[in-house]
């Protein structure tokens, strides 16, 4: 018998490392990710058995049989699934790192922490065994297949090994975990049963261990019994009245690989023309990826058609500003040949992936409207990725509206927010519009001198601070009959516009006059125009945006993301009563004038987060003004 001999892909050892190293205080998923990959074996099998039933050859039983043995030290984990071939054995558990894998490692190496949630979140699968297997062993046949192959590897080496196995080996994997020293106790049938109770109670197939032998039977040389020690039934079969909530959490925690618990979940059966089961959870974390707009493949939606599992279908069955979401749908009417083509032109697809949609939003009215701490909890998590739905979704964009929490100029802290209805139901009597900013981060958008004015009449500001929200309020017009207005953009006319100082504004612009002349000299087509400003009470000037221009902040962010970004050159309003304004106006010096002119258009760019043009220009003239001895 030849022995053949493979290195790990890099990467692949990388993750190993890290698996053995930040996992040790999670030790115990190394079986759920175990068991659920045999469940995974079982699934697939049953797939393929659809269209070739000779598969199952003469053992039509799925299932998972977890053997310890205590002379030897082993505890191996037996599936009678797909199998895989030598070729599979050598890809999957070694030589090929799958497609998220570097994006893995790089969010690992982000967070410095070694974070055990995130590598939870990838999912660990088989290299979580050397967490407590310092030898692991492998031997598979695939169904179909005469041959079986065995795996060895020790963890310590940046190798395996691969060589042909007995013929009379089952259909299906075991995995052989040589344990470590210290890891005994999975040695222990209590500790195991328990651990299949708390992760994988709900695998669809039954999991497997020696009945406890009897006082008759002990000293006898009979091969133990098995006995199925987990529920082995899908949970969302069965009706909602005979599951808790600790089997919810359980099923949450088999689907999603997450390691804390679901948020909340709402579990449905429609009948009618359609007929489906769908079992929806919002988990309490964003997994590593979910900002990057990433979207693993896996982890998200299964697929199950008449309770077989047929694919992780989140992309075709809920919307991409939903990607949180995690569970199963399971349909009575989709062929259960379907293909991931037919599922994205399927109508009948579409009209579950409605109703789903339909299913996650009353989920979270449901919190928002019962428990505003759970709800913050989801926002936290989540409002960045439901707010792509504003764009992306027209015909729920009013409930998605309904949803949405900003922080605003009465908020304490960032954290604190409030709804849309909330900002409504305060408004000032005479206010004709929500008014909001966008920024880059809080602090630059409650000390923006643009909403200045607004905060001096007690007009709330919404404080729109994160990176999505520039985008997404680009289409945010209007909710609830009242427009709603960006206070760093164009005219704000209305609510600041007050009849009686109409005429003390007039005259006010009119004195003015002399001095934008000379300002809009000095920028020439730095800017659109120069205005003597409503907005500000303190500050001496700040940029305005036209009405369907983008603010500088995200200008800055895309030009620095390598986008071409046309330029539209801002409007510069002043306040003409501020002192700065007032010191220039009576300026003789040319040069310091100059600078203080400068300066003034350089301070609004820096408030509005935009990038000077000239940094080093910009120190040398606030040198020179500070060196001006006293008069
Ligand atoms: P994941 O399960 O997240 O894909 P794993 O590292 O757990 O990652 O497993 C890698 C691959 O090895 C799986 O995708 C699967 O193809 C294969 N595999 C693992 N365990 C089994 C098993 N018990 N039976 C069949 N194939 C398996």
């Amino acid at each position: 018998m030849t022995t053949e001999t493979f290195n790990f892909q890099a990467e692949v050892q990388q993750v190993l490392k890290l698996v053995i190293h930040s996992l040790y205080s999670n030790k115990d998923i190394f079986l759920r990710e175990l068991v659920s990959n045999a469940s995974d074996a079982c699934d697939k099998l049953r797939f393929e058995a659809l269209q070739d039933a000779s598969l199952y050859g003469d053992e039509p039983g799925l299932k998972i049989e977890l053997v310890a043995d205590k002379a030897a030290r082993t505890l191996s984990i037996h599936d009678s699934g797909i199998g895989m071939s030598r070729h599979e054995l050598i890809e999957n558990l070694g030589t090929v790192a799958r497609s998220g894998t570097r994006k893995f490692l790089d969010a690992m190496a982000e967070d410095k922490r070694g974070d055990a949630q995130l590598i939870g979140q990838f999912g660990v699968g088989f290299y979580s065994a050397f967490i407590v297997a310092d030898k692991v062993s492998v031997t598979s046949r695939r169904a179909g297949s005469d041959e079986a192959w065995s795996w060895h590897c020790t963890g310590g080496g940046n190798e395996f090994t691969v060589e042909s196995a007995p013929e009379a080996t089952p259909r299906g994997t075991t995995v052989t975990l040589h344990l470590r020293e210290d890891e005994s106790e999975y040695l222990e049938d209590w500790r195991l049963r328990e651990l299949v109770h708390r992760y994988s109670e709900h695998i669809d197939f039954p999991i497997r261990m020696h009945a406890a032998a009897s006082d008759e039977d002990k000293g006898k040389d009979e091969a133990p019994t098995f006995e199925t020690i987990n529920q082995a039934s899908a949970l969302w079969t069965r009706s909602r009245s005979e599951i808790t909530d600790a089997d919810y959490q359980t099923f949450y925690q088999h689907v999603s690989h997450d390691f804390g618990e679901a948020l909340s979940w709402t579990h449905n059966r429609v009948e009618g023309n359609q007929n489906f089961v769908s079992l929806l959870y919002v988990p309490a974390k964003p997994p590593f990826d979910m900002l990057q707009g990433g979207r693993e493949d896996r982890h998200g939606l299964k697929l199950y058609i008449k309770r077989v599992f047929i694919m992780d279908a989140a992309e075709q069955m809920l919307p991409n500003y939903l990607r949180f979401v995690r569970g199963v749908v399971d349909s009575d009417d989709l062929p259960l040949n379907v293909s991931r083509e037919l599922l994205q032109s399927s109508r009948q697809v579409e009209r579950i992936r409605g109703a789903l949609t339909k299913r996650v939003l009353d989920l979270l009215e449901r919190i928002a409207s019962e428990d505003n701490e759970k709800y913050g909890i989801f926002w936290q998590a989540f409002g960045n990725v439901l707010k792509e739905g504003v764009v992306e979704d027209h015909s729920n964009r009013e409930r998605i509206l309904k949803l949405l929490r900003f922080p605003s100029t009465l908020s304490k802290t960032a954290d604190e927010r409030v709804s849309l209805d909330a900002y409504i139901a305060r408004m000032k009597p005479e206010q004709k519009a929500i008014y909001y900013i966008t920024a880059d981060g809080w602090n630059a958008a409650r000390h923006s001198p643009q909403i200045e004015a607004l905060n001096k009449r007690g007009i709330e500001v919404l404080l729109m601070h994160e990176r999505v929200d520039e985008w997404m309020a680009g289409y945010l017009h209007e909710y609830d009959g009242k427009p709603l207005r960006n206070a760093a953009k164009g005219d704000l006319g209305e609510d600041l516009a007050d009849a009686s100082d109409s005429e003390s504004n007039q005259h006010r612009d009119a004195e003015a006059a002399p001095l934008i002349e000379r300002l809009k000299a000095l920028y020439g087509d730095k800017v659109k125009d120069v205005k003597s400003s409503r907005r500000l009470v303190d500050s001496p000037a700040c940029l305005v945006a036209g009405e369907h221009d983008m603010a500088p902040h995200m200008q800055r962010l895309l030009a620095a993301a390598g986008h071409a970004m046309p330029q539209s050159a801002p409007s510069l309003e002043i306040n003409p009563e501020h002192p700065l304004l007032k010191r220039f106006a009576a300026e003789s010096d040319a040069t310091a004038a100059d600078d203080l002119g400068w300066l003034l258009l350089e301070q609004a760019q820096l408030t509005s987060g935009a990038a000077l043009d000239d940094a080093a220009g910009f120190v040398a003239r606030v040198n020179r003004l500070l060196a001006i001895p006293e008069a």
